[in-house]
């Protein structure tokens, strides 16, 4: 796979391999299975498989699942699913949950070391008693209990004795640190609920500030990589690894999470847009989800192209949409077979064309891949164009058709506009045109010259289709609900972000199927619709249009 360029933290990983502290690079890729992965989670996933990768490392995919009330083994599937269409192979499928016993035993090390203390505090009292940034935390009454006593409350809340929230248990750090994290954090809580993976047989369970080096430590993970909200939760990861005596030591390394103009990121926006109905799903195309971005049309190398592009840094400034549709234009221009579709129909009867004769005629399946061959497309008396390629009063400069206007249909012949037929409310629902069999195309025709072609296909064949169009979920740049008083994100999302319209596309995709690709003429790429295409009617998500002014 494609190497990223040099960045911060493969200079640490060679650094490493060159000291000896390491002979090989173990890195992990964390998620907690609440939601489906989106494109942040891409760049994550590619800079822990990318680097371990490089250097012939081996990386994990371990499920974070430490929260039962969140978590789900949906959420689980879809993240392997997710994680191998991306591209990558784990070594290692763990899970944390797996670690539960022997995250115990080291809350119990800390408790016999003095290092931790079940805290009868509510969780607003604790809140409370923890200070801000300007002014220290104060101790709990309950932060001098005794070794005896801790051990058999922590026994008896593993237990079941307690009820959720009655008790937790602390780290006894410093209640007066400036590093707020490190005021006695909670290792502890505990929860009656039924886990995804362990049922019943637990009630508490770790947090993740104290479960998470954990995790990597008993992986021998070598390089923690983690975006950058969590520098402050270094010293408590280090702290969590020294006191609790693991053997491994992992290096947390912060990265710059990615943003991305017009989309939101966080898995609890995104469930919010899903469970409020917004979109159809966790896969529906406008979401920036791996599985949104799959239906769409996107493909593995579009999106691992882009991340790589972003590169790797501490900063996190939203990178422009439109990079991301660059690198799928980019990606398909040489796959996507070439074909013509009509998205707002409007019937055409070439009336000195014999009636019932079809003739079929050659066109390039991608002129720039002249080895993709041909293809044949049928020509008859009846066609559909574009409703918006004809113009009964056309401006000065239109060039498509109009009354008495000629244009050239895309690997057919000259057409020209005769008659226009409309409905009682004065609706053109037709026109009347003639051809001029000396024009057809392909026969070095050179008697006259027509400034418009346009696109059509043949009407007694085409198959019915529909074309979903879209456009950004979110109107707004900012992931901010405060923008202003009272709105929240939702306030932004663009109630026109999606439009389906019917039409038809040529006879020879008739056996198309879910996921294939095309570039339709003047529309831009399309993906067949794995959700809603039948057997009667072809689905096709628009995945971006033709052009954009976007440059990197
Ligand atoms: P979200 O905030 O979207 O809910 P999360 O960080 O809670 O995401 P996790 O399941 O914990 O989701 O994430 C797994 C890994 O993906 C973590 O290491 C996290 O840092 C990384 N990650 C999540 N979002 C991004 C992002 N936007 N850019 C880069 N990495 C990300
Ligand atoms: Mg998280």
């Amino acid at each position: 796979m494609e190497n990223l360029s040099s960045n911060f933290i493969k200079d640490v990983m060679i650094k490493d391999l060159e000291s000896g502290k390491h002979d090989k690079i173990i890195t992990r890729f964390p998620p907690e299975p609440n939601g489906y992965l989106h494109i942040g989670h891409a760049k994550s996933i590619i800079i822990n498989f990318g680097l371990a990768d490089e250097f012939n490392g081996k990386t994990n995919l371990r499920f974070d699942d430490t929260n039962p009330l969140k978590e789900d083994i949906e959420y689980v599937n879809s993240i392997k699913e997710d994680v191998k269409w991306l591209g990558f192979e784990w070594d290692n499928l763990f899970f944390a949950s797996d670690y539960f016993e022997e995250m115990y035993k080291r809350a119990v090390l800390l408790i016999k070391k003095g290092l931790a203390y079940v805290d009868d505090l509510s969780a607003d009292e604790i809140r409370e008693y923890r200070g801000t940034l300007t002014s220290p935390g104060k101790e709990s009454p309950y932060r001098d209990r005794s070794v005896e006593e801790n051990l058999d409350l922590f026994e008896r809340m593993r237990n079941g004795e307690f009820e959720n929230g009655q008790k937790v248990l602390r780290a006894k750090i410093d209640m007066k640190s400036p590093n707020i994290n490190l005021r006695d954090p909670v290792i502890y809580r505990i929860s009656h609920a039924t886990h995804h993976n362990t049922g019943d047989k637990w009630c508490i369970y770790p947090m993740y500030a104290f479960a998470h080096p954990l995790e990597d430590a008993i992986e021998d993970v070598t390089h923690s990589i983690c975006t950058v909200e969590f520098e402050d939760q270094r010293p408590l990861y280090n702290w969590v690894v020294e006191q609790c005596e693991m053997e491994s030591t992992p290096q947390q390394i912060e990265f710059g999470r990615l943003n991305v103009t017009n989309t939101v990121m966080s898995k609890r926006k995104l469930k919010q847009l899903v469970d409020e109905g917004f979109v159809d799903g966790w896969d529906d195309p406008r979401m920036p989800t791996i599985s949104g971005m799959r239906r769409k049309g996107f493909t593995p190398e579009s999106i691992r192209n882009f991340v790589r592009e972003t590169g790797v840094s501490k900063g996190s400034g939203a990178v422009d949409s439109q990079m991301l549709e660059h690198f799928v234009r980019e990606d398909l221009k040489l796959k996507a077979p070439r074909t013509m579709g009509i998205l707002n129909p409007l019937k055409v009867v070439i009336t000195n064309y014999p009636e019932g004769q079809i003739e079929l005629l050659d066109a390039e399946i991608n002129p720039e891949v002249p080895e993709m061959g041909m293809r044949k497309i049928p020509f008859s008396r009846e066609i559909y164009i574009e409703k918006d390629d004809f113009l009964e009063n056309p401006p000065a400069k239109y060039f498509r058709l109009f009354p008495g206007n000629e244009v050239r249909l895309k690997h057919a012949y000259f057409i020209k506009c005769e008659e226009v037929i409309k409905d009682i409310n004065g609706e053109v629902i037709e026109l009347r045109c003639t051809y001029d069999p000396l024009t057809k195309s392909g026969t070095g025709f050179t008697g006259r010259k027509v400034k418009g072609t346009i696109h059509w296909v043949e009407a007694t064949n085409s198959v019915p289709s529909e074309f979903r169009l879209y456009e950004p979920l979110i109107l707004d740049n900012t992931e901010e609900d405060t923008a202003e008083e009272g709105k929240t994100f939702l306030d932004n999302v663009n109630p026109e972000s999606l439009v389906v319209l019917q039409g038809f596309v040529e006879p020879n995709m008739r056996e198309s199927r879910p996921h294939d690709k095309f570039q339709f003429f003047r529309h831009g790429y399309f993906n067949v619709d794995p959700k809603h295409t039948t057997v009667d009617k072809l689905v096709f998500n628009r995945i971006v249009s033709l052009k954009s002014s976007f440059k990197i």
